[in-house]
C-alpha cells in the first residue's frame, strides 16, 4: 500500500509575509493527517521553508535544479545548494519549464540525475499538450518522456523517484483529466517502470497534477494508481491545499 502524497508546487507565487502565513497555516492544520505533505516553493524562500518549517511533519523542495554539480553556470542551483537548504524534493521537467525554457526529456533526465546524487527526490513531471491529445499521442509523449529517465537511471536510483502526470491542458485552466483519463497514464507510467524494475513499479508515488482541487481530489485520489497530487493554485490557501491533503487519508 504506498502512502499518499500531496506536494503544493507554488510556481512563481508569493512573498516572505504572505509565506509565513500560507507555512504557518499548513502546519497547525496537517497535524495528525495521513497523507505526506510538502511545499515546492521558489529557490528564494527555501531558507524561510527552513526556518519555519523545520521539525514539522511538513517537507519542503525546490521547483528546478541544474543538471551540472557546479561552476560557471550564470543562474543555476545545484542539488548541493537545495542540500544546504535542507530540501528533501526537487520538481524535474515541469511542463511550464520544458514549455518556456526549451527543457529536453534528456535534460530533464540529467536534472533527475542530478538530484539523486545529492540525495534529493526528483518530482519527474510528465504530461501531453492538448494538441498532443487530440492526436492520439497521449501514450507516446509520456512514455518518451520517461524513458529519458530510465534511460539514465539506474535500477536503485529508480526506487527513489516520485512521478508526476500533468496534463499541459489541465494545468492552470480549471480542466481536470477525469479519475479514469488519468488512472489509464499512471497504469501505463507504472507499467514502464514496471517493465525495468518491478520493485520500483510497486512503490513508485505517482502523483496527479492539473487543476487539482478540494472537489475533486478524492476521486482522483482514490484511482489504484494515483497515489498524491502536485497542486498549483489550490496549493496557495493553506485551507484547499490541506482539504486535498484530506482526501488523500
Ligand atoms: P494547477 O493546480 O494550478 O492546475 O497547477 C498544476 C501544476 O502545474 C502543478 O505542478
Amino acid at each position: 500500500m504506498r502512502r499518499k502524497l500531496v506536494i503544493g508546487n507554488w510556481k512563481m507565487n508569493g512573498s516572505l509575509a504572505a509565506n509565513s502565513v500560507l507555512l504557518r497555516g499548513i502546519v497547525e492544520g496537517y497535524a495528525a493527517k495521513n497523507a505526506d505533505c510538502a511545499v515546492c516553493v521558489p529557490a528564494p524562500y527555501l531558507a524561510q521553508c527552513q526556518a519555519e518549517l523545520q521539525g514539522t511533519p511538513v517537507a519542503w523542495g525546490a521547483q528546478d535544479v541544474s543538471a551540472y554539480a557546479a561552476g560557471a553556470y550564470t543562474g543555476e542551483t545545484a542539488a548541493s545548494m537545495l542540500q544546504d537548504f535542507g530540501c528533501r524534493y526537487v520538481i524535474c521537467g515541469h511542463s511550464e519549464r520544458r514549455a518556456y525554457h526549451h527543457e529536453s526529456n534528456e535534460l530533464v533526465a540529467q536534472k533527475a540525475l542530478a538530484a539523486l546524487n545529492a540525495g534529493l527526490t526528483p518530482i519527474v513531471c510528465v504530461g501531453e499538450t492538448l494538441e498532443q491529445r487530440e492526436a492520439g499521442r497521449t501514450n507516446v509523449v509520456v512514455c518518451a518522456q520517461l524513458q529519458a529517465v530510465l534511460d539514465v537511471l539506474e535500477n536503485p536510483a529508480l526506487e527513489k523517484i516520485v512521478l508526476a502526470y500533468e496534463p499541459v491542458w489541465a494545468i492552470g485552466t480549471g480542466k481536470t483529466a477525469t479519475p479514469a483519463m488519468a488512472q489509464e497514464v499512471h497504469a501505463l507510467l507504472r507499467k514502464q517502470v514496471g517493465e525495468r524494475n518491478p520493485a520500483a513499479a510497486a512503490t513508485v508515488p505517482i502523483l496527479y497534477g492539473g487543476s487539482m482541487k478540494p472537489e475533486n481530489a478524492k476521486d482522483l485520489l482514490g484511482q489504484p494508481d494515483i497515489d498524491g497530487g502536485l497542486i498549483g493554485g489550490a496549493a496557495l490557501k493553506a485551507k484547499d491545499f490541506l482539504a486535498i491533503v484530506d482526501a488523500g487519508n
